[in-house]
């Protein structure tokens, strides 16, 4: 397709002006006036309404097709949400209302919002208090960081290390360091689980927190994560939850009741408000009862009166860590999702999304290899090594299936797996979609023996053919000139 610049024709118009029928004024300073005209393309409007309605059939969304991009968690995101996101009585809420005098009233309705979703989260997660505030999950990460290194320093103990398996997401370990942690990676055993023995070794004094996703990575969830997290106590660490999996247990079980004292949550993900692209997220951060005095103001408090306020008197809080009160749309729309599902439905979700799971991993495991062959939750990760073997590779499977209409499943990762193919269904699929995508991961598999080329020539009915990935990496090039 080209670009908008290339469809450049000299003395194209789309829009033009009557001339002014008052005498011109001078206006802005010489200075002040751009001296030569800006580098727009000459374009009619039809060049332009064709131009961006080509760009958006080109989009791959979850509104198209079908999206297991594991860890991600792309389930289908309701549009009653939008409509409620998009009424006035929020969408003309000014951030600087509450904080005025007075105008607090002025923004009952979402000051209710941020505290009753608090709530929610924390009856959800067992924790005792959310911060709202952070804007995606590695944003809540490094908040959790900062309130586990605050407690230990009101506590008189600076500690130094923090714990964390290598199926962690890249996330963690980055956030530990950005707090100022060394960072201790333990393996994982060949149970699937992180090793036991090697963690016990690593566990001392000097460890400020266990960082752990759960279920994990690998999309198991480890029946020891109970002991875990009590020898973590018994040591004065805190335990720190990757949220981020959280859709796998809903309704299930709780963080706070396995004894984690520190969360987040990826509201993007697992309450199902439109993300990817590097679109708006939210990562609320649950703490229990000991660390709520170090959470990030501002805090909505309900006032005895029954009316709403935001509170900053917080002494040992770690301070500001967004600006206003965090991703509000998302935290709305987050809101209105829960209230919509309610008890029932949130548990529903959670185990349709880990019934897909299995039954992608039971139909695909003659296929392809199946590293930890056990009952997942709500994703599974295989392995391509098998097909490797005749030159296919995991990336050659993620660009066949984007020519099949399918998004491709996460690859490489998690990086303990070698050639990792890491599927996430989600609960908002139909067993007739999971069964058209299963079909083609079948056909990849026979086609790796019998005719890899088929493969790995993917994509050839994109726009945009085999790329060379390393060298757009390294050489981007994002101008036109
Ligand atoms: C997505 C994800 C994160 C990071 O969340 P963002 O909202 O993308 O910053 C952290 N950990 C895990 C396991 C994730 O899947």
């Amino acid at each position: 397709m080209k670009l908008i610049f290339e469809k450049h024709k000299e003395g194209r118009r789309g829009f033009t002006q009557a001339k002014p029928d008052v005498p011109e004024t001078k206006g802005l300073d010489g200075k002040y006036m751009r001296k030569s005209a800006p580098r727009l393309a000459s374009v009619s409007e039809l060049d332009v309404i064709r131009h961006y309605s080509g760009l958006s059939r080109l989009n791959y969304s979850v509104d198209t097709n079908f999206y297991p991009l594991g860890s991600c968690t792309m389930k289908y995101n309701p549009k009653f949400t939008e409509r409620i996101a998009s009424l006035e009585g929020f969408t003309d809420v000014h951030p600087l209302l509450p904080q005025l005098s007075g105008g607090g009233m002025l923004a009952q309705g979402s000051l209710e919002v941020l505290y009753e979703a608090e709530r929610l989260l924390s009856e959800i997660t067992g924790m005792s208090a959310f911060t709202m505030q952070p804007l995606a999950g590695a944003h809540g990460e490094l908040t959790g960081a900062m309130l586990i290194a605050a407690y230990h320093k009101a506590n008189g103990a600076r500690r130094k290390y923090v714990i964390v398996p290598d199926s962690s997401h890249g996330t963690n370990p980055a956030s530990a360091a950005i707090a100022g942690y060394e960072v201790i990676v333990i393996k994982t055993g060949p149970d699937g689980y992180m090793d036991l023995e090697e963690y016990k070794k690593k566990l001392n004094k000097d460890v400020a927190a266990v960082m752990l996703t759960c279920p994990d990575t690998l999309g198991l969830f480890n029946p020891r994560i109970k002991e875990i997290a009590d020898m973590a106590h018994g040591v004065g660490a805190l335990m720190y939850y990757d949220g981020a999996n959280l859709n796998a247990m809903l309704g299930k079980c709780r963080p706070g009741d396995i004894g984690f004292d520190v969360i987040h949550i990826n509201l993007h993900k697992t309450f199902a408000t439109p993300h990817g692209g590097g679109g708006p997220g939210s990562g609320p951060v649950g703490v229990g009862e000991k660390l709520i005095e170090f959470l990030p103001i501002s805090r909505v408090i309900r006032r005895s009166d029954g009316t709403f306020a935001l509170d900053y008197h917080c002494h040992k809080t770690i301070g500001y860590i967004a600006p206003f009160y965090g991703n509000f749309g998302v935290i709305l729309k987050a809101y209105a999702y829960m209230l919509c599902l309610g008890r029932e439905g949130l548990v529903e979700a959670a185990e349709a999304a880990v019934l897909g799971a299995n039954y992608c991993r039971a139909r695909l495991k003659a296929y392809y290899d199946l590293p930890f062959d056990k009952i997942c939750m709500h994703e599974c990760v295989f392995s391509a090594s098998r097909q490797a073997k005749h030159g296919v590779h995991a990336i050659d499977i993620a660009k066949y299936l984007i020519d099949k209409g399918f998004h491709p499943p996460t690859v490489y990762f998690p990086m303990i797996v070698k050639e990792a193919l890491m599927i996430e269904p989600t609960e908002t699929e139909s067993k007739e979609t999971l069964d058209e995508f299963i079909e083609v991961m079948i056909e990849i598999a026979r086609l790796a023996e019998e005719n890899p080329s088929l493969v790995t020539q993917a994509p050839i009915h994109m726009p945009v053919k085999r790329l060379d990935e390393t060298k757009a990496a390294r050489e981007p090039n994002l101008r036109f000139r």
